[in-house]
């Protein structure tokens, strides 16, 4: 019987420990009640949470799982590394090579700069931008998220008026939009940002036309400003550089993080030459940015990328899950809408305004042992196979039925 005992006494726990419970994305509580919050072991595609339920998880660690969790190869590299030197006084050579890796799998890089986070990595490609354009206005999509500091995050609480100045929003995909932002930037555009699709909270993804990914890039050509790609969740999922590349459009700074150790902490910056010296004159820095495990275990996840055909082994096993879904869907009655590249999913339901079908749908499935979210892209890994998607789909069809049985 599915319980959640200790998970509860430790999110009692977590109320008084943090100032509101876990915060930020992680946070279960915008989930179901049935979403375990805390988790105790995790490999491949599946999860332990604190109560020893298992799941086939489908958030993947929000996209920082790309070839399964506890890889060997990967998990091998980094152990390695921290039995000689991580974090000191000043970096391993792998930070060169890893630099000389990214310049020569990324179309557009001819440099490269290091970090934790994928906010440092969008942060420090805006200040890129203003410091090699000597302008300060930013294009940001309406509802795209960047990141958590001051100048991107989505909650109001603790961001001064100031902190926002110099931005306009345009809508994604809409080439009349972007272009009335870049008429309303007049001579002060230093950059235009862009996801790589529309992979927004609860609404239906988008993949970029390209008429509309060929205007990003011809305006900032008119404006002498940066085309910035935020690729921190996509990047390694659809190819080994900038997922534009895919539409023959190149970025001229890219901001990589989530999946490029596979867990293990790193965020990447790529630029081009025209961007050098302004990538060359802002002071960006932090205590951990330099530590070599995470190079080691970026270089043998890239290698991994690679040698395993992961980025196929994504599109087959989201393939299988979202044409399994679909049609479970159907037989119970339901019509989903499953839109977005199937490597990242996001799984909506028609007549279901307020989530309230996928919030029951999805606690179902996380009862029956699949780790599903409600409004947020989830992730398929390389680790999850054939046999894993049809156990996933084995166990879906019991939250199907009992959503039948809820919602008629
Ligand atoms: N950009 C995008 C597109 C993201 O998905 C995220 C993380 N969800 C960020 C930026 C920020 O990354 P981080 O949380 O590592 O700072």
């Amino acid at each position: 019987v599915y319980n959640l005992e200790q998970d509860h006494a430790l999110r009692a726990r977590a109320q008084t420990a943090f100032p509101n419970g876990v915060y930020g994305h992680q946070n279960s509580a915008l989930l179901s009640p049935e979403h375990p919050q805390f988790f105790s072991r995790a490999e491949g595609c599946r999860l332990w949470d604190v109560d020893g339920n298992e799941y086939i998880d489908f958030m993947c660690g929000y996209g920082t799982n790309l070839l399964g969790y506890r890889h060997p190869k990967v998990d091998e590299a980094a152990r390695r590394q921290q039995g000689v030197i991580d974090c000191a006084t000043g970096p391993s050579p792998l930070m060169v090579e890893l630099a000389e890796t990214f310049n020569e799998l990324v179309a557009h890089a001819d440099w490269t700069l290091f970090a934790k986070n994928g906010t440092d990595a969008t942060t420090i490609c805006i200040m890129t931008a203003r410091a090699q354009t000597g302008k300060n206005t930013i294009l940001v999509a309406d509802g795209a998220y960047h990141g958590a500091s001051p100048w991107c995050t989505p909650a109001p609480g603790g961001v001064a008026p100031g902190d926002r100045q110099h931005q306009l929003t345009y809508e994604y995909n809409n080439v009349e939009s972007l272009t009335a932002a870049v008429a309303e930037a007049g001579d002060d555009l230093a950059a235009i940002v862009v996801s790589p699709f529309k992979h927004d909270v609860f609404v239906d993804q988008e993949w970029p036309t390209a008429e509309f990914a060929a205007a990003a890039r011809a305006l900032c050509d008119q404006k002498d400003a940066a085309l910035v790609l935020d690729d921190v969740r996509c990047a390694l999922r659809f190819t080994m550089g900038a997922t534009w590349e895919t539409l023959d459009v190149l970025p001229d700074l890219c901001a990589m993080s989530k999946s490029v150790a596979n867990g293990y902490a790193l965020a990447v910056v790529t630029g081009n030459d025209k961007f050098r010296h302004g990538a060359s004159q802002i002071y960006t820095t932090g205590s951990f940015w330099f530590a070599g495990v995470s190079f080691a275990a970026s270089l043998a996840t890239i290698a991994a990328v690679a040698e395993e055909g992961a980025i196929e082994a994504m599109k087959v096993a989201g393939d299988l899950l979202r044409d399994g879904l679909d049609q479970q869907a159907r037989s119970y009655g339901f019509q989903l809408r499953q839109t977005g590249p199937v490597q990242m999913p996001l799984m909506l339901m028609e007549d279901d305004p307020n989530w309230e079908k996928n919030i029951f749908f999805c606690s179902q499935a996380a009862q029956h042992g699949v780790y599903l979210h409600p409004w947020h892209n989830m992730f398929v890994c390389a680790a999850h196979t054939e046999s894993d998607i049809r156990a996933a789909l084995e166990r879906t069809d019991a939250a199907f039925a009992a959503l039948k049985k809820k919602f008629g």
